[in-house]
């Protein structure tokens, strides 16, 4: 899947956990720094590909990219994996716990399962393309979803631009339709 389509799941997902869950008050800040970090989880796990988006989004992505690669596996390895989310998900809570000190009115947990939440939506995504995902590495096996390759979606490809990007759009915007009154209330009494 390309950047964008994993942004748009990473947002569909937070969305859905948002309005399926009690709200927690949280502050403006946190709210909007819990979607930069839910968006970042959206891609973060194509940082073990040289031509992914998340290098090609960087400045000088390209060379680390191809630098960096190299170093933790190529194409949809450790970062595609059960592995990976424990790794990542241990990291992203030592970064957001260094700079905790320094943000007193940021709700560090918040933004730790938006990164999360997005960083899985980005492995299931992953997993109805036909390369499949590395779940349960070590063990050398990708799994997709349907199980007959041909039957996945192409990276990048007619279906991803044509019913996978406007499938999530318009899931997105049947979450917030039918919890309108609920997304109201968060904008209203819970972002402070
Ligand atoms: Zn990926």
């Amino acid at each position: 899947m390309t950047g964008r389509t994993h942004d748009l799941a990473a947002f569909t997902a937070l969305s859905f956990v948002i309005v399926t869950h009690p709200l927690p008050q949280i502050t403006l800040a946190t709210g909007l720094v819990a979607l930069v970090s839910n968006l970042i989880g959206g891609i973060a796990p194509d940082i073990d590909q040289p031509t992914a988006p998340f290098w090609r989004n960087l400045p000088i992505g390209g060379v680390v990219g191809r630098v960096f690669t190299p170093l933790i596996g190529g194409h949809r390895f450790i970062s595609h994996s059960l592995i990976g989310v424990v790794v990542f998900g241990v990291g992203w809570h030592f970064l957001l716990q260094i700079l905790k000190p320094s943000f007193p009115n940021l709700n560090m947990t918040i933004i730790w399962w938006a990164f999360m939440i997005g960083f899985v939506s980005h492995l299931l995504m992953d997993t109805i393309t036909r390369e499949g995902v590395p779940w349960l590495l070590p063990i050398p096996v990708k799994i997709g979803i349907p199980p007959t390759k041909a039957f996945r979606v192409q990276t990048g490809g007619i279906v991803e631009k044509f019913i996978i990007f406007p499938g999530l759009i318009a899931l997105a915007g049947y979450i917030f339709y039918t919890n309108y009154s609920k997304v109201l209330d968060l904008l209203h009494h819970y972002l402070k």
